[in-house]
């Protein structure tokens, strides 16, 4: 349930009990595990061992500290091992300008050697970056140009600021988080993972070292690093299920590894809240929504082969009152299926469980009346997607389909205004991070014309 995407298990710190180690990960949960090389001899070791257990896959590279050592052959060394189909990425490689067991000039020479070699191979590469932030960016943009969706990589062992890991992200690349994440003096390190979209986040334990809490200072392992995935989880506000769920998706599509999440999930569960998916169908177009490229949220595919009946939605329910809400919300528009909210929500309140409508409130529009008498006593709390602080910045941001462009914005605002007669609580939400956007203006918007509750919503930190 969980990939360990960076030890060391060839190292001679597990010579006297490598197979209980590896038997130990099995036992705790951890489905793949990805063995880094750091030089020829360690590439090899690596690749022995994913040749021994079908779950342990391997890397080659030569790593920052061990590039002054690289001779004629090395190279060629590399390509052989990199040919096997169980050699998944080139690393790993980068840059130490903490330690500087190689010349500054030679780590980044053989950088961009190694970023020439995966990209000639078309393989992910293994980044490991250590007080060299600034360079690390300036090479990789000159393989890895913003825009261009190539085969990215993982940042191993994030150590770095937020601006490393935006300018990272920015260019496709995955973050992993070991067990100095864990550490009581990480909470700068704390706070940049806590904004890493969930569709770019590994953790990982670089066994033999840095040893998650509460096993800090002990030799690491692979099992442990359901330690790291417990304090990501905590800090995200997820259950640890639910980083293990993104974690294995992101796996499968970095390396082809593992399984796709399946399509037609009608319900499906983040944190303690059961969200119902009705529709794919939606009457906005917003520029941030990835519902027709990647209908993907907190690693579940919400793309629908076809709509569920209202016994289908409520079948998949079983008891209502295990979760603090059930919340219709998906990619598409819920009121889209009126009836079925109805039919579903009065089910589940007299099964003795609370409801929330997720909606970007074209709810009257589509259904040609004012919808929200008929929700009173079946919807508990209602959070409208506003999104923007005019009428033209939404027709410009949410690109409303034909039929719902003429003021469509000021409509969304009566509803609003008609939901606080009916609904016990109301939500307005805004995505932020869009740049016409004037967050705070939202905010006086909302609070002073509607007095109802404000929440800000990454557009990329959906679910
Ligand atoms: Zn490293
Ligand atoms: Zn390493």
């Amino acid at each position: 349930m969980i990939i360990d995407t960076h030890a060391h298990l060839d190292m001679d710190q597990y010579d006297a009990d490598r197979d209980e180690v590896i038997q130990r990960a099995r036992d705790n949960g951890v489905d793949y595990i990805l063995n880094i090389g750091c030089d020829v001899e360690s590439s090899a070791r690596s690749l022995e061992l994913a040749e021994r257990f079908d779950f342990i896959y391997a890397t080659a590279g030569i790593h920052p500290h061990d590039v002054k050592l690289i001779d004629g052959s090395t190279y060629t060394d590399l390509k052989q091992l990199l040919a096997h189909p169980k050699m998944i990425a080139v690393g790993e490689i980068g840059l130490d300008y903490f330690k500087n067991y190689s010349p500054q000039d030679v780590q980044r020479e053989h950088l961009r050697k190694q970023l020439a070699l995966a990209k000639e191979l078309d393989k992910p590469i293994i980044v490991h970056c250590r007080d060299a932030n600034e360079d690390m960016i300036a090479i990789l943009s000159e393989f890895y140009p913003v825009n261009e969706k190539a085969r990215s990589g993982i940042f191993h062992c994030f150590s770095g600021d937020q601006w490393l890991a935006d300018k990272a992200l920015e260019m496709g690349f995955y973050i992993s988080f070991s067990g100095s994440v864990t550490f009581k003096k990480s909470d700068d390190l704390r706070a940049v993972a806590k904004t890493i979209p969930a569709d770019r986040l590994f953790v990982e334990t670089d066994c033999p070292y840095l040893a998650p809490v509460p096993k800090r200072g002990k030799r690491n392992e692979p099992a442990f690093v359901n330690h790291t995935a417990e304090l990501i989880a905590d800090i995200r506000g997820l259950r640890v299920e639910d980083v293990q769920r993104t974690s294995e998706l992101n796996f499968f599509e970095l390396f082809g590894i593992g399984k796709n999440a399946p399509t037609g999930t009608v319900s499906y569960q983040i944190r303690n809240s059961l969200y119902l998916n009705l529709t794919t169908r939606c009457t906005d177009d917003c520029v941030f929504c990835t519902r027709l490229t990647r209908p993907v949220v907190q690693g579940y595919n919400l793309k629908l082969d076809r709509e569920p009946t209202a016994e289908e939605v409520w079948e998949s329910i079983d008891d209502p009152t295990k979760y603090d809400e059930v919340v219709f919300c998906g990619y598409g528009e819920p009121t889209l299926r009126l009836p079925v909210i109805k039919e579903v929500a009065k089910k589940i309140k007299d099964a003795g469980g609370r409801v929330r409508l997720n909606t970007n409130g074209h709810g009257n529009v589509i259904n040609k009346r004012n919808i929200l008498p008929e929700l009173k006593g079946l919807i508990d709390e209602i959070s409208v997607s506003l999104n923007t602080d005019s009428s033209e910045a939404y027709d410009e941001i949410c690109r409303p389909l034909p039929g719902f462009r003429n003021g469509i914005y000021d409509k969304i605002k009566i509803f609003i205004e008609e939901a606080k007669k009916y609904i016990p609580k109301v939500q307005v939400t805004i995505v932020t991070q869009q740049k016409d956007v004037d967050e705070s203006a939202c905010e006086e918007i909302v609070k002073k014309e509607f007095g109802v509750d404000y929440r800000a919503r990454k557009y990329n930190m959906v679910g």
